[in-house]
């Protein structure tokens, strides 16, 4: 990382930055673990070009990145249980036949759905 040695916070002007590894950056709800600079009086954060560079690359790799498709629908519910309805835009969009295997997991308050597990 490119920061001199001893530099002052561009923020305040006083404070120390300290090399840190855990700032963290929220991204449509996926947290990102970054490494970049604290200051030591006023707590401000920056995390450098290649760095922020690196985390809008991984996102666009999970497709959270410059594809925002959040739709909002209702869960139906069935006796044989609660259904959800893919929409038809998203089953396009991912080529959905209807006959997949899927994966379901549980990212705090949300369910991800893996349509092509390993
Ligand atoms: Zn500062």
């Amino acid at each position: 990382m490119k920061m001199p040695e001893n530099a002052k916070c561009p923020s305040c002007g006083k404070g120390r930055l300290n090399p840190v590894d855990d700032i963290l950056t929220n991204l449509e709800g996926y947290v990102f673990v970054e490494k970049g600079f604290r200051c030591a009086t006023c707590g401000e954060e920056f995390v450098p070009e290649e760095e922020g560079q690196k985390t809008i690359e991984i996102a666009r790799r999970l497709g959270l990145w410059g594809e925002p498709m959040k739709l909002y629908r209702k869960l139906v519910k069935t006796a044989k249980g609660i259904l959800l309805r893919i929409p038809n835009d998203m089953q396009r969009n991912l080529g959905l036949k209807g006959n997949e295997e899927i994966a379901i997991s549980k990212v705090g308050k949300k369910l991800v759905i893996d349509f092509s597990p390993d």
